[in-house]
């Protein structure tokens, strides 16, 4: 019967071969930051649990991990369990009230993962910024204080593509896009590459698309191959070879606040996150 060298190579959901990448070398140093914008005007598609655990495995590799969290809805620190109510948040530093970035970060139960917290008073931000000088610039002037001490920044955007979406993607060196494998996925995703490109011809000519990480992936329906295949032939090589399969496990770490790769650090969804982080430091996305 035939040989281990004559089997063919293993296909992975994007229908390329399955390739290993590399463990990261450790840093010597950290910073300045590479900043990575989060961003699908659709909710729920994994954007949220996609910084928390990126976050965490990047931080497991020894990087030093900032994750912003750019959403009046503050899923991504109660995600991590950092306080939002009797703290100040993002919302102060977009003001003004509060000018150092340190005095809002928190240190979570993860080694070298922060937080940015975020609660329902960034809701009012776009309304109060909208007559600000330079008001699509405010995120990156408060990001350039504290990019020296950490080597990526993830900015966990609202499902939407108004101003503070605008300011993320401004601050952005890359946008990472959370596509989820169902049908209406593609749906407003031309939308969204159209926001991209007017940000880079008119605010940051450096923006570079990180990738397409297609999530909730499910191997045994047909209509999630069907969509993987329609996302692969549309956005060919932007689309990341690690796919987040879909799992019950994400509910569950939400509730207990930690990410997936500590709560259930052997299941294959805090693989995958490894992988992503692995992936993206070998296209040079991440330091
Ligand atoms: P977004 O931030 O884009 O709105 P979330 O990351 O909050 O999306 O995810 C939306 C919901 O789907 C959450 O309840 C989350 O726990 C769940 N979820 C996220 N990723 C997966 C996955 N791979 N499989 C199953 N459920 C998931
Ligand atoms: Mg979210």
């Amino acid at each position: 019967m035939s040989t281990k060298s004559s089997a063919p190579a293993t296909v992975g959901p994007t229908g390329r071969p399955v390739r290993d990448f590399p463990v990261p070398v450790a840093l010597d140093g950290h910073g300045p930051a590479r900043i990575i914008t989060l961003c699908n005007q659709k909710g729920g598609v994994g954007k949220t649990t996609t910084s928390i655990n990126l976050g965490a495995a990047l931080a497991e590799y020894g990087r030093r991990v900032l994750a912003i969290d750019f959403d009046p809805q503050g899923a991504l620190s109660a995600g991590l369990g950092v306080r939002t109510h009797d703290a100040p948040t993002v919302y102060d530093l977009l003001m003004g009230s509060i000018k150092d970035p340190k005095q809002i970060i928190q240190s979570t139960a993860t080694p070298n993962l922060d937080v940015m917290p975020a609660n329902i008073d960034l809701s009012a931000a776009e309304v109060h910024l909208v007559n600000e000088v330079a008001r699509e610039q405010i995120l990156a002037g408060v990001l350039r204080k504290v990019s020296a001490d950490y080597d990526v920044i993830l900015v966990d955007c609202q499902p939407s593509l108004g101003l503070l979406t605008v300011n993320a993607l401004t601050a952005a060196h890359g946008v990472l896009i959370p596509l989820e494998c169902e049908f209406f996925a593609l749906r407003g995703v031309a939308l969204l590459i159209e926001t991209i490109d007017k940000v880079r011809d008119r605010l940051n000519p450096a923006l570079q698309l990180d990738g397409i990480l297609a999530t909730m992936y499910d191997s045994r329906t047909l209509h999630s191959r069907e969509v993987m295949e329609r996302v692969v032939d549309t956005f060919q090589d932007d689309v990341l070879d690690t796919v987040i399969g879909r799992t019950v496990k994400f509910p569950d770490a939400t509730v207990s606040a930690r990410p997936i790769t500590e709560t259930a650090p052997d299941h294959p969804a805090a693989a995958a996150y490894r992988q992503l982080a692995r992936e993206l430091v070998a296209r040079g996305a991440v330091a």
